[in-house]
């Protein structure tokens, strides 16, 4: 919360100026860190990088420090989504391997085989998606 020098109510640092006397205007470094967890925040979302720089340069960030702001997060989160797109990839491998069971079942056995192909056709389904997901997820950094 950033405090009004005149009216000395505390107002929220996503305010450009306080609500009240709508004159202070609090100073960049009083609201920078809510400005950049709000850039965290819509980069998770799926902002584009230039939106976000372009935002905090309207902000009062100057254009240098706003790319450096963007572009360190952006990593970060690039970074953790290819991660979770190879839990995804794995995952999606190990549901079409297993789905090869039901489906010899379905082949070898003779019993319930329309109950094993669909369970097959299902793991093949999911284990798929999961592929797809997972490769997407690596590819562009982003889900
Ligand atoms: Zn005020």
């Amino acid at each position: 919360m950033i405090e009004c020098t005149t009216c000395k109510i505390s107002f929220s640092p996503s305010c450009r100026i306080c609500p009240r006397c709508e004159t202070y205007e609090p100073t960049l470094n009083e609201r920078i860190e809510y400005l950049i967890s709000a850039a965290e925040i819509a980069l998770e979302e799926g902002a584009a990088d230039a939106d976000l720089e372009s935002k905090l340069v309207q902000e009062g960030v100057s254009s240098q420090e706003a790319h450096e702001i963007v572009h360190e997060r952006a990593t970060k989160v690039r970074r953790a989504t290819r991660y979770y797109g190879y839990k995804r990839l794995f995952g999606g491998i190990a549901m079409v391997f297993l789905a090869g069971f039901p489906f010899a079942a379905a082949i070898f056995g003779t019993t319930r085989r329309v109950t094993f192909t669909a369970l097959g056709l299902m793991l093949a389904g999911m284990g798929v998606r999961l592929l797809v997901l997972g490769t997407r997820n690596i590819l562009a950094g982003r889900d």
